[in-house]
């Protein structure tokens, strides 16, 4: 078994159909190797599954996602290259974007859960997502969630060319920012 940043590829596909099957997996936190599955979700028709699972020991929470091939799921950047999907550079993105705002760690963990399942959803077939569908996922999801950082996230990530657009965006947005 290979653990890929939050993915772990099974090598062995029955794996996946015994329900009692455990996975040694590692609390990111404090390294033991004991958790509890809180909570279980089927993806992308199979093709993965998402695991909450907590820390016996420390109680930290985090996510591992099971898949049955061995490919890597990849993100196709603007220039056509590919690199390795990054839950972590979309976490920062969102962190960046909602900073100092009453946003709570646990809306924003679940909010990049939220991307995380929509991306491997919409790239399930080649095993691959546009970086800028990426984009749009996260834009998406903030919007509904916090308008400041929508529009902060917009104007990193759109690049607006001047004000009216800018504005533009807000006024599609519903205004009240
Ligand atoms: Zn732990």
């Amino acid at each position: 078994m290979i653990f890929y940043r939050r993915f772990v590829f099974l090598r062995n596909p029955a794996e996946t159909e015994s329900p009692g099957a455990r996975k040694v997996m590692r609390c990111p936190y404090c390294g033991n190797f004991d958790d509890k599955v809180v909570d279980s979700r089927t993806l992308a028709n199979g093709a993965a599954i998402r695991r909450r699972r907590e820390c016996t020991r420390c109680s930290f929470r985090f996510t591992s996602y099971e898949r049955i091939e061995d490919k890597p799921f990849m993100v196709i950047k603007r220039d056509g290259r590919r690199q390795p999907f990054d839950r972590a550079k979309i976490e920062r993105g969102v962190q960046r974007a909602l900073e100092k705002r009453p946003v709570s760690q646990m809306s924003i963990e679940n909010l990049v859960n939220e991307i995380e399942d929509a991306a491997a959803m919409r790239g399930k077939i080649n095993h691959e997502i546009a970086a800028a569908d990426i984009g749009d996922l996260t834009l998406e999801k903030l919007g509904a969630l916090d308008k400041v950082a929508y529009i902060r996230f917009a104007s990193v990530y759109r690049h607006f060319n001047d004000l009216e657009e800018f504005v533009r965006e807000i006024q599609n947005m519903g205004g009240g920012v």
